[in-house]
């Protein structure tokens, strides 16, 4: 039951969350944004493999902005910071 409260909580910080809850919440985030804001599937995939070579790449985060790459690289606006991939 706490587990099920903790998962829903929207005003959680990241570090009063329990991590598999918080990364279940972040890619339900992403499926849900409005699809006009998203890249294309293949886009998608094609930005995130630049990042899996990066070395910038630390645990699902770019530590040269501090996003989460799979939140970043789905957004049709963003951009890499370097330019390894860029906006739509
Ligand atoms: S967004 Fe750019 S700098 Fe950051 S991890 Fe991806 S490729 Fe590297």
């Amino acid at each position: 039951m706490e587990m099920e409260r903790r998962r829903h909580c929207r005003k959680c910080l990241t570090r009063d969350m329990d991590q598999k809850a918080y990364f279940e919440n972040l890619h339900t985030y992403i499926r849900n944004l409005e699809a006009e804001l998203k890249v294309k599937e293949q886009l998608y995939e094609e930005r995130l493999s630049l990042c899996k070579d990066c070395d910038l790449l630390a645990d699902g985060m770019c530590r040269a902005c501090g996003c989460y790459v799979e939140l970043r690289a789905v957004m049709k606006k963003n951009g890499c910071p370097y330019n390894k991939w860029l906006a739509q």
